[in-house]
């Protein structure tokens, strides 16, 4: 049994919490903490977990073999560090960090320790459909991919949303699961503002048209729009050089009604995505408990990290910025 110890008890956080006391096989969470003690002690007293306050005495209690880490973006830092500084496994919800400066210092604390601890968060890599997409992408028969069109459509988000936002925090899916499909690296991005919406407000520019160049000439159109209204609608299309891969939505029953037919969508996160999760975590505990770790890497979160820095500094000017990635190091090559 892997004993687990969850840092941030909000609303992924308690996700996670729930699938893997409920659902999945293998792990336990034996301690919870929050900078919100009252929130941890919500989750935590029930399943019987050490409460704690701070990240430091979770990491360091000798009960937990492992940590997730699903605090806000900008306290992931701490926590990581602090498990790679002790040894432990970490499960660090996306994005690694909020800037490539800092998930590079946990790349490097991680190649100095010398044995590979962290997974991130990229759940789209675990989605029964993008891997399917993978699959026929791989197998040849479409040819070489052109270009990509997507959506990141999301129905509401809160007056603390801001510009970057649209990109580490949500784009941040889009940006490492696009590459991971066709198998190349970004060299340039862009982002351009069309006419906004009524329903954002003065901090966020909303909806933003994102573009994402390849080495191979490949370009990646993400649309990012998070207050169009009518619901969570991720799709991806590619176009190859043989036909058109278009991404599966999970099948929902349609219905007759009034005169139209109708394919009702979704509004919450957690469920278009509920069964990648479930992968995920589940994925996650079988390696780690082996003293594996073979989800998106330390590195994957600096390559979004980096790219995701590259498309905010085009939100300023609207230009094409570039991209380099340098050499993957020895120590993440698969
Ligand atoms: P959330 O609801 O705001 O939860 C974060 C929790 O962490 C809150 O309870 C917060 O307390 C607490 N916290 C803040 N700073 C902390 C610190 N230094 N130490 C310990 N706890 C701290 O956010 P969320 O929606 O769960 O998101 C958490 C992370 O998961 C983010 O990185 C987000 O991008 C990621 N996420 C990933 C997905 C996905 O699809 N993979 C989906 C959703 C979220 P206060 O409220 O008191 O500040």
């Amino acid at each position: 049994m892997l004993r687990i110890g969850v840092v941030g008890c909000g609303a992924i956080g308690r996700e996670h919490i729930d699938r893997i006391t409920n659902k999945l096989s293998g792990g336990k969470v034996v301690a919870v903490s929050d900078v919100f003690v009252e929130g941890a002690h919500k989750v935590g007293d029930p399943i019987g977990a050490t409460v704690y306050n701070n990240s430091a005495d979770l990491v360091n209690d000798p009960d937990v073999d492992a940590i997730i880490c699903t605090t806000p973006g900008f306290a992931h830092k701490e926590t990581v560090m602090q498990a790679i500084e002790i040894g432990k496994p970490v499960f660090c919800e996306k994005p690694l960090t909020t800037t490539a400066e800092d998930s590079m210092d946990i790349v490097e604390a991680e190649i100095a320790g010398g044995k590979h601890l962290i997974q991130v968060g990229f759940m789209r890599r675990y989605d029964k459909g993008y891997r399917q997409v993978k699959e026929m992408l791989e197998s040849g028969e479409f040819g070489a991919p052109l270009y990509l069109k997507c959506t990141h459509w999301n129905p509401e988000v809160g007056t603390n949303y801001d510009t970057p936002m649209a990109v580490y925090d949500t784009a941040i899916h889009e940006i490492d699961v696009l590459h991971w499909l066709v198998g190349d690296e970004y060299e340039s991005a862009q982002i351009m503002m069309p006419r906004q919406t009524k329903h954002t407000h003065p901090d966020l520019k909303d909806p933003q048209l994102m573009f994402l160049k390849c080495r191979s000439g490949l370009i990646a159109m993400v649309e990012v729009f998070v207050n169009c209204r009518f619901g969570y609608d991720i799709n991806c299309q590619i176009v190859c050089e043989e036909g058109v891969i278009d991404l599966p939505s999970p099948a929902v029953p349609t219905y007759r009604k009034s005169g139209g037919l109708t394919t009702p969508i979704g509004h919450d996160w957690k469920k278009r995505f509920i069964e990648a999760y479930d992968t995920e975590i589940q994925e996650w505990i079988n390696s780690t408990r082996k003293g594996e770790m073979n989800g998106p890497s330390a590195w994957d979160g600096f390559v979004a990290n980096l790219t995701a820095d590259a498309l905010v500094a085009s939100q300023q000017t609207g230009e094409v910025v570039p991209i380099d990635i340098g050499v993957v190091p020895e120590f993440y090559k698969k």
